[in-house]
Formats: C-alpha cells, sequence, structure tokens
C-alpha cells in the first residue's frame, strides 16, 4: 500500500462547501432556497448507503471529510487511491475501509500542498458504489421487449461471454471485423483499467472500429496553431499562475469545473495577482475575480482580434519577444502561400531540416533564420524573381479589419473596456489565461482559441515562467509505453476512418464516402455516449435502430446501459489496482484495491482477458496474465525507466514526481516551442483540418494561413436560427457532476435535486414565466419540460442548464435533444453548446 505522506490527516482540502458557494450561487441566482443540505436530507441521504454511519455527519463543516476520531481513524485507511475522472484534477484519497466497506475518502498528500485536493463528487464517490444505481450482474435485455423498456434478465458471466464472443466472430466474418465499434468513454482515466487501457488492446487484436479525434479538442486545435502543442499539451502546470501577474479566466468556470486549478488561483490572487473574467455568464469564477466583462457568446475570437490589432495600431506590441520567438519575419512566398525555405531552392539531403529564409536589412536580400541578427519584421520584397512578404506583415494587415469599434458591436463590450483589456494584455508583467472548453463547444470556436493565442504571442505571454495558458495540464515528461500494452501479438489496429461526430451517419447509410462501411455492433466502455453526445435524436433514431448489439460496459445503469442488449458490470475506482499519471499534476499516482468488486462486477483486465480469450486471442491475453503483467508493460522501456518508475516503486511510494527541471513549474514553450522551427507561428503554413474525413478542404485551405473571424453557425446573431429561436442555450459543467458521473448521488442530489432551465429575468417575465414554472424548451431538433429558475446573472438572450442528467430525470424529453448535431469541417468537433432554443409555459 502506498501511503505517501500522511501527516496532518486531521485536515482536509475542498473546493466547495455546500454552506459556502452553494449559498452564494443561490445569492447570485436570486432563487429561493431549492434544496439546500438538510440534518433529515444528509441522513437521508447517507443511509441509503451501506456502512454511512461512519461518515462525518457536520453539515456546515463539510459532510464528507470531518475527521472525528471517534468515527473514523488512521488505523481504517485500507489504501490510496486516485479520482480518474474526467474533470482531470486527479485528487488524490486516502480510502477508510470499516467491515469491508468504504466509510470516508479522505484527501491524501501529493508532494505540494495546494495539489491535495478533492471535491464532494469524489469524497462521495462510495455512494456510487454502493448506490441504487449499481450494476450488480451481467444483464441481458429480455427478448422480444424493446431497447430501453428496462426488461433485463439476469445471466451469468459464462453466458454473457459465450454470446459476445459468438456475435462478435459472426459479425467480423459477414462484414469484416471493423462492422464492430468501440465507444471508449471518459468515465475512468486509469491507465490499465481505463481509457487508454486494455480494451484498446482488446480491440486491437479485434481489428474494431475506433472513431477518430476525441470529440471536443477545438481549443487545442485552435491553440496548436500557434504554439504547435497539438490538442491536448497546450497549458502550463496549474502553479504557474504564482508567478502570474495577471489570469485572464476567459469563457472558464474553475471554481467548478477545475477546482484544484482555482486552488493556485486563489494563492496567486492572494499574493496580488488580479483576477480578470470574461464570460457571458456572471459565474461563480467571475464573482470571485477582481474585473469582470460580460461579452456575447461566441464572440471571443473578434476581441482578441480587435485587442491584437489595437495594440499594434499603438505599438504596444513586445518586439523583442516577437523578433526572438515567433514567425515574424519568416517569409512567405506571394505565389503559393508557403514559407520560403531552403528547399525552394536546392534538394535536402533526406533527415537534414529545412531552414526558413528572413529578410536581411543590411544586405538587402533574404538569407537563412538565424544568419542575421535583426531581420525585418515587416515589408514585401523579392528574392530569386519570387516576390515574398514577411509574416507579420500579412498579420498585421489580417487583423486591421478588426477595429475597436466593431468590436464593439459585434461583442456587446464597450470600446474602453476593450482598450483597457488589450492595454493590460501589453503592459501587464505575465498574463496566464485559463482557458479549458468552454469556447470550444462552439462550431467557430477554434477560431476563438487562436486568436487568443495570438494575442498571447504578440504580446509575449506565453512560453516564460506565469505566462500561456492554464486548463488541463498533460505532462510531457513521461511517455508511458502504449505500444507495449497496445501491441499485442496478432495486433491488427483499430480503424479510425471516420470522426465520432459521424458515427451515427455511417451507421445510418452503412456506408462511407461512398463505399459500403457496415456497422453492426457498438460496445461502450464506461461511455455514456446517449446521454452526452449532442443530438440525441441522432443517437436515438440514426445509430442505434442500425446496430445488431449494442454492449454496455459500467459501473451504473446509465442513459446508455438502459439502450443497451447486454450489460456487463464493471469495477469501481477501488476495487482495483491501477495507475494513473495525473492529468493537471506532475506525477504518476497508483490506485490500490481497496476492496474487492462487488456483487460479480469484474475489472477492464479480467474482462477483456475473457472476451479475447473466448474470440480465441489466447496469445494476446494468457489466462495466467494478470494486471501486473500488462502494468509492467505499460511500464516498460527507456522514457519510463528514465524517471525511474516501476509498479513496485509506485505500490510503495503511492506517486512519483515527473518533472525535467526540478522545483520549476511545467511551462509550454519554455525553451522553445513543439513548433517545426521551435518558435510561436503568426502563420499556418500547412494548415489541416483536425480530422481528415474525406471532406474537401480546398476552398477553405487558403482562408486558414492566417486568423480570422467566422460568426458561430447556430448561436451568432446573424445565423438562420436566430430569426427563429431567440435564446442561446448551454448546457454548463456542474460542480454536481463531471459530465454524466455522479448522475444519481444521493447526497449531490440533494444539493442540486433535478434539471432546472435557467433563464433571464427579462426573458421570463416576456412569456410570462416565474421561478419553478414546468416549461417546455424546444427547437426543430427535440424538446424537454423542466422546471425554470430565473437567474439574474443571465443576460437577456441566453439560458443555461447545469449538465450530466439522464433521461429519466426530465418531467420530458431531454437537454441533449436540443443540441446542435453538425460539426465545423475543419475542427471536427461536438459543438454542443452552439444551440438556440426557445421556451414556452406548460
Ligand atoms: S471530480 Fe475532479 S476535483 Fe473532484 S475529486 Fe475527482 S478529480 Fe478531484
Amino acid at each position: 500500500m502506498g501511503r505517501g505522506s500522511e501527516k496532518d490527516l486531521q485536515k482536509f482540502s475542498i473546493c466547495g462547501c455546500p454552506g459556502s458557494q452553494h449559498e452564494e450561487e443561490e445569492r447570485m441566482s436570486g432563487s429561493e432556497k431549492r434544496s439546500g443540505l438538510t440534518r433529515r436530507g444528509f441522513l437521508k441521504a447517507t443511509g441509503v448507503t451501506a456502512g454511512a454511519t461512519a461518515v462525518g455527519s457536520n453539515l456546515v463543516g463539510c459532510v464528507f471529510g470531518t475527521a472525528n476520531a471517534e468515527e473514523s481513524s488512521e488505523e481504517e485507511i485500507a489504501g490510496y487511491g486516485v479520482c480518474r475522472s474526467n474533470c482531470m484534477q486527479s485528487c488524490r484519497y486516502a480510502v477508510h475501509v470499516r467491515d469491508g466497506k468504504i466509510t470516508r475518502l479522505e484527501p491524501a498528500d501529493y508532494g505540494e500542498d495546494l495539489y491535495r485536493g478533492s471535491c464532494l463528487r469524489g469524497m462521495s464517490y462510495m455512494h456510487r458504489i454502493y448506490g441504487e444505481n449499481r450494476i450488480k450482474y451481467p444483464l441481458r435485455r429480455v427478448e422480444g421487449t424493446e431497447r430501453g423498456a428496462g426488461e433485463w434478465e439476469r445471466i451469468t458471466w459464462d453466458e454473457a461471454i459465450d454470446e459476445i464472443a459468438q456475435t462478435f466472430s459472426g459479425i467480423a466474418e459477414k462484414y469484416g471485423p471493423q462492422a464492430v465499434v468501440f465507444d471508449f468513454g471518459t468515465g475512468n482515466y486509469g491507465e490499465i483499467q481505463g481509457q487508454t487501457g486494455i480494451f484498446n488492446r482488446l480491440g486491437g487484436v479485434m481489428g474494431v472500429s475506433k472513431p477518430a479525434g476525441m470529440n471536443d479538442l477545438s481549443t487545442g486545435y485552435g491553440i496548436d496553431r500557434v504554439l504547435g502543442t497539438g490538442l491536448m499539451y497546450f497549458a502550463n502546470e496549474a502553479k504557474s499562475v504564482l508567478d502570474s501577474s495577471h489570469i485572464v479566466v476567459w469563457g472558464s468556470n474553475p471554481v467548478h469545473s477545475t477546482p484544484q486549478n482555482w486552488r493556485w488561483m486563489q494563492r496567486a490572487k492572494e499574493q496580488g495577482t488580479r483576477i480578470i473574467t470574461i464570460d457571458p455568464v456572471k459565474s461563480a469564477t467571475a464573482m470571485k475575480s477582481d474585473e469582470y466583462y460580460p461579452i456575447k457568446p461566441t464572440t471571443d475570437g473578434y476581441l482578441a482580434l480587435a485587442m491584437s490589432n489595437y495594440i499594434i495600431e499603438n505599438d504596444l506590441q513586445d518586439t523583442e519577444f516577437i523578433e526572438a520567438r515567433t514567425t515574424a519575419p519568416f517569409l512567405v512566398r506571394q505565389d503559393t502561400g508557403m514559407l520560403l525555405r531552403k528547399s525552394d531552392f536546392e534538394e535536402l539531403p533526406e533527415g537534414v531540416e529545412d531552414e526558413f529564409y528572413v529578410w536581411d536589412p543590411e544586405k538587402k536580400t533574404a538569407v537563412l533564420h538565424g544568419t542575421v541578427a535583426n531581420p525585418v519584421l515587416e515589408g514585401s520584397y523579392e528574392y530569386e524573381g519570387i516576390a515574398v512578404t514577411t509574416s507579420y506583415t500579412l498579420l498585421k494587415e489580417q487583423l486591421s479589419q478588426y477595429t475597436v469599434a466593431d468590436a464593439a458591436a459585434e461583442t456587446g463590450m464597450s470600446e474602453g473596456v476593450i482598450e483597457h483589456l488589450a492595454r493590460m494584455f501589453a503592459e501587464g508583467d505575465a498574463i496566464s489565461v485559463n482557458i479549458s472548453f468552454g469556447m470550444d463547444h462552439y462550431n467557430n470556436g477554434y477560431q476563438s482559441c487562436w486568436a487568443i493565442a495570438i494575442l498571447m504571442a504578440l504580446t509575449g505571454n506565453v512560453g516564460r515562467d506565469g505566462a500561456g495558458f492554464t486548463g488541463i495540464y498533460l505532462n510531457t515528461a513521461l511517455n508511458l509505453n502504449i505500444v507495449g500494452l497496445w501491441g499485442a501479438p496478432g495486433f491488427k489496429g483499430m480503424t479510425t476512418a471516420f470522426p465520432m461526430t459521424l458515427l451515427h451517419e455511417v451507421a445510418r447509410d452503412q456506408e462511407y464516402n461512398g463505399e459500403p462501411y457496415p456497422i453492426k455492433a457498438m460496445v461502450a466502455i464506461l461511455s455514456n455516449s446517449a446521454s452526452n453526445w449532442p443530438s440525441q435524436t441522432n443517437y436515438l433514431e440514426e445509430l442505434l435502430p442500425n446496430l445488431d448489439f449494442l454492449l454496455a460496459m459500467d459501473m451504473e445503469m446509465t442513459d446508455t446501459a438502459r439502450y443497451a442488449d447486454m450489460i456487463l458490470p464493471i469495477a469501481s475506482f477501488y476495487e482495483n489496482e491501477d495507475f494513473r499519471k495525473a492529468h493537471n499534476l506532475p506525477y504518476i499516482v497508483h490506485q490500490d484495491k481497496v476492496i474487492d468488486p462487488l456483487f460479480e462486477a469484474k475489472d477492464d483486465v479480467e474482462i477483456a482477458g475473457l472476451i479475447g480469450r473466448a474470440l480465441g486471442y489466447t496469445d494476446a491475453f494468457p489466462a495466467e496474465y494478470t494486471f501486473d503483467d500488462y502494468a509492467n508493460m505499460l511500464l516498460s522501456g527507456p522514457a519510463v525507466e528514465a524517471f525511474g518508475v516501476s509498479l513496485d516503486r509506485l505500490r510503495e511510494e503511492g506517486y512519483i514526481e515527473l518533472r525535467t527541471e526540478p522545483g520549476k513549474p511545467g511551462i509550454v514553450g519554455r525553451d522553445k516551442f513543439p513548433t517545426e522551427s521551435g518558435l510561436a507561428q503568426l502563420y499556418t503554413e500547412k494548415p489541416a483540418p483536425r480530422v481528415m474525413y474525406g471532406q474537401d478542404v480546398t476552398e477553405r485551405f487558403p482562408k486558414e494561413h492566417l486568423v480570422y473571424y467566422q460568426p458561430s453557425a447556430e448561436v451568432s446573431e446573424r445565423s438562420e436560427a436566430a430569426k427563429t429561436y431567440p435564446l442561446t442555450f448551454i448546457q454548463e459543467h456542474t460542480r454536481w457532476r463531471t459530465h454524466s458521473q455522479w448522475f444519481n448521488s444521493p447526497i449531490l442530489r440533494e444539493l442540486d435535486p433535478e434539471p432546472l432551465f435557467k433563464m433571464s429575468p427579462e426573458d421570463a417575465a416576456d412569456r410570462g414565466i416565474v421561478n419553478r414554472d414546468v416549461v417546455e424548451v424546444f427547437n426543430d431538433r427535440g424538446h424537454m419540460v423542466v422546471q425554470a429558475i430565473i437567474d439574474p446573472s443571465l443576460p437577456k438572450g441566453m439560458t443555461r442548464m447545469p449538465k450530466g442528467w439522464q433521461r429519466d430525470q426530465f418531467i420530458e424529453g431531454g437537454y441533449q435533444e436540443l443540441t446542435y448535431p453538425h460539426n465545423d469541417e475543419w475542427s471536427v468537433a461536438f459543438n454542443f453548446y452552439d444551440t438556440r432554443v426557445d421556451v414556452k409555459k406548460r
């Protein structure tokens, strides 16, 4: 059992106690206190969980973590683990067990104090383990009943595995292995038992389809244009904000969605850092900021472009940084739009890196970058008969169309505020932007993020202490040996021909790009795609009816499990051993197996082995292989050994720090950016869609060289939908659920009992709606019937609903029926927030 440091077990850290922030939110919303945590309610809620008598009961002092020596002691700590929720904060817990049952989850140490965090979700996880929604046995839909009717028969594991093997073999024989789709959800971020773990080994030997690309990575896709970070590696370590003069929280709400990041921000604020929030919603984070600026949704990109233009017009840019660390002086060929390169004039031997030309002001000729101390930043020239212009000149011309006056009209902000923000970016010592996934969920999200990255580069606010993006920090220091785990004997690979956003169309048409592409079965692996993917109608009416078999593997009865033909019960975080290369923290952390799987649940290692062997893949899944064998595959190779990471050490120490520069926070581009030139790119030479799926990119290609603003597809005031549906609708992240995880946690439902539709006082009054009225929210795609809450923090025209609810928790319909079904052909992401609706009283 890895114990780490156990000092200070009597105190705990919590991101939001119900006595403080919940009340604050109620005050913000102006709503009546709807279901505060009462002692009666608390006891009732905890009463449904086995062993709940040992849970603390000091309500205001935070219900889950109150250390009461009479109730729980250090001796009852049976192990340590890590929350593997998709909130990505990787909180570590000490797990108290009494009489074989988990009674308490207590925040445990990492190497630094503020990484010792938690939230009510993590602390109440045992309520999910012992909750009424727990799937106990393998279940099969009763023959002849409708999917979703809730008619199940209990079957044995042997029966289940036999049927799964027969079904998959039959499909593979008739249609090919790609006719089975693996849908990897985000319900578990363990390395072996989770999303990137052993089921990828199974999918690889089977040769199944795996839809390409995660579904919501527009943020990274936009930032990558400038910083070259790929889709997920754009953020600095959370503690980097201690070196920031300003933190701009732009379209995110870390108080709720990334609470451990917020704790670092609070500490920075105590040291004098100013926090500025730009958001359409007066969020909990906005309320705690030094400055808050509302903006019309989806216009963030315009704001950033106008600020950049203002900065250049007023000579406020960081010229020294631009010259040294960006591609500003690189010459762009006017004939092709490509950068002028050494390879334009000579053939380079294989393996020799290409080089870029800049203009030498003394010699008045193009020279290779790095051979002249002060290349020109601006101008157009001719070299060897080729007309060229500097990247900086092209960017400057592009930005000139975005004026502060126009930005004020587009964003709804005043010109004075825009100029104030521009000057702050230009004059602040070190600005970090907390960005996360707010803008990501709009159709024009990547352009917004791209524009903010350009603003950051022009003002020198990337690649140094306290400057850059924060959000979800992924540690690049250690690469686990994925090939070792996934590349089993007989490995065929998983087919990633089409993106997740098109799965329903491929299933509906049984073809892709004009060629037959049969899809007959899907395996939802800790994935609640029925609930979480936008446009639920696509899922229910185009995907499901075209599947012969839907297998759900989950620990709880989610929407997806309800629509399945068979369900396999999967072990919880604390019922198996695992480890996680912590998202957001510079550690790899171990998970002890603290209790045995309840009922007939099994862990991923066992289930993958059973299915693999039943399909005949005995070399990939030998009967004698255990967790240790697979873990050692992932923890092998020089990269892992360089850090001295091993399973034995993880078991012994609990967590291992992963830093390349001891004592320094991880900063993206500290030495150089991960671009071809090592510099921040102001011009995208070879733009490419995030996922290629046969779309025609030729028309957009020239436009994608330089950052630009594109009104969003549906939320934009100029959209067709705006003529019919006056209200924009976002499904916001909430502190009570991570996507749909914890959807039925009894204690959290005491705090947030049901789906509530929030609207502004003006919009409600226009429709004669008062607090708690039952309303129908609708658009062309679907509807939901819920109670309405009047929310003064919302501007007129904007509505919101905390996300994560299941269909049976609505009075009728569901919020995911309403959401936007298409994707931008370049960012290829789900655009949940790009949704318009109207509402009427029921
Ligand atoms: S849900 Fe997130 S913040 Fe809460 S305990 Fe889990 S990892 Fe930590």
